[in-house]
């Protein structure tokens, strides 16, 4: 165990990678592009996270600590890997600046990107300050500034929270279920209502997909805090210059809408990396048709990749939730255990 494993991203999977190879006295190098570590929900500054109701700042804010004290982990912040050569147990990486690492094997944890609104400009997003997305809205509210029209300022008395934007797609070319929207709509249609009791929250969906366990905020959304759901068909958000204007098709009725609200958020989808191309060439990794990170072998070694010593784990190879992309992260740090204990026992049978 004497090279260290290069964990690559410093987000909840990479978190996860390195706090579970430091736990069995694993040496590790992570390194995260930006100054800070925690992805997206701390990146991004996300609010009480589904399905726990925790903060995000302390719930991720407690992986990037224990990460930070641990001894064994050795940290680069604000620096990707330039150059990646080499073999399973023998791997050397250059940082961009300059830096040079060996590892024995190498988690990629590299997340996904937010999906860009101004790629669905029939949604308004762009061209009426009052339509924002859910990331805008997550921001709003774990800022404490509260949910406010970007506009004037002002509490806002119908939301409108429009599901599957970025997401089941193919026009614009994104074809999957970004699996935790739906969810983060029905917690932030209670978090809105939560805060102004006289604002009233319509989710248009295609259909609703909280999967599992995380049903229960589909109901509570309703029961407990008023949330409605209307299932449709959305062709254009406008704007008469103060409301902003939803028209579609209420998929149940079959009757056209065209409805005024004073915000509309967008339940943004979660795009591959920007950087995948980049980071595919580099560590020498397939892509998936979609531009995720490929997982080969998935019912035999957990975040293989077609590279062998190079694991990937979280939302690089997917849309995935948190608690998902931390087991992940786990699963991939025993994998790259495996590779480097497989390479040390053949290099002591070989003596
Ligand atoms: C609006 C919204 C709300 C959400 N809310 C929830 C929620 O409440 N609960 C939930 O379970 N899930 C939620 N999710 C999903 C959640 O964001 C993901 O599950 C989680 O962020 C995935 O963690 P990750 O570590 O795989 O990736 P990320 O969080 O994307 O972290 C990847 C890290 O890698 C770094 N990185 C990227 N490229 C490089 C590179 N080349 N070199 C070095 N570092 C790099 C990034 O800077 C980042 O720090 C939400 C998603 C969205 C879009
Ligand atoms: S989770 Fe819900 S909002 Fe997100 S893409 Fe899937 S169906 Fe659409």
């Amino acid at each position: 165990m004497s090279k260290p494993i290069l964990v690559v991203g410093g987000g909840p999977a990479g978190l996860s990678a390195a706090h579970s190879l430091a736990c069995v006295g694993q040496k590790v190098v992570l390194v995260e592009k930006e100054d800070t570590l925690g992805g997206a929900p701390i990146l991004s500054g996300y609010s009480k996270l589904v399905p726990s109701g925790e903060w995000a700042k302390d719930a991720i804010g407690s992986m990037v600590e224990r990460v930070v004290k641990n001894k064994l982990i050795k940290i680069h912040t604000g620096v990707s890997v330039k150059e990646f050569s080499g073999k399973p147990g023998n791997f050397k990486a250059e940082l961009s600046d300059g830096k040079k690492i060996t590892a024995g094997s190498t988690i990629l944890c590299t997340g996904f990107t937010h999906f860009d609104s101004i790629n669905k400009p029939e949604w308004g997003f762009g061209s009426f300050p009052d339509v924002v997305t859910t990331t805008q809205v997550e921001q709003m509210i774990s800022s404490g500034q509260g949910v406010r029209r970007p506009s004037n300022g002002e509490k806002p008395k119908r939301v409108a929270i429009l599901l599957c934007v970025g997401s089941r797609d193919r026009q614009i070319g994104r074809e999957w279920c970004s699996k935790i929207c739906c969810s983060v709509s029905a917690k932030m249609g209670m978090e809105i209502r939560e805060e102004l009791p006289d604002c009233h929250v319509y989710v248009y969906y295609m259909d609703i997909r909280t999967f599992g366990l995380y049903e229960e905020m589909y109901w509570k959304s309703q029961e407990e805090f008023k949330v409605k759901y209307i299932k449709a068909r959305i062709a254009e958000v406008t704007s008469d210059g103060d409301k902003v204007i939803v028209k579609g098709e209420d998929t149940l009725v079959k009757r056209p809408i065209t409805i005024p609200f004073d915000m509309v958020v967008h339940a943004i989808g979660m795009d591959p990396n920007v950087d995948n191309m980049l980071i595919s060439s580099i560590f020498g990794v397939d892509l998936h048709n979609w531009g995720f990170l490929d997982q080969q072998n998935m019912y035999g070694t957990a975040g293989a990749t077609s590279r062998e010593g190079v694991f990937v784990a979280g939302a690089a190879t997917g849309p995935e939730t948190i608690d998902d992309s931390i087991a992940q992260g786990s699963a991939a740090a025993m994998s790259a255990l495996a590779s480097v204990g497989a390479n040390l026992t053949t290099k002591t049978a070989a003596k």
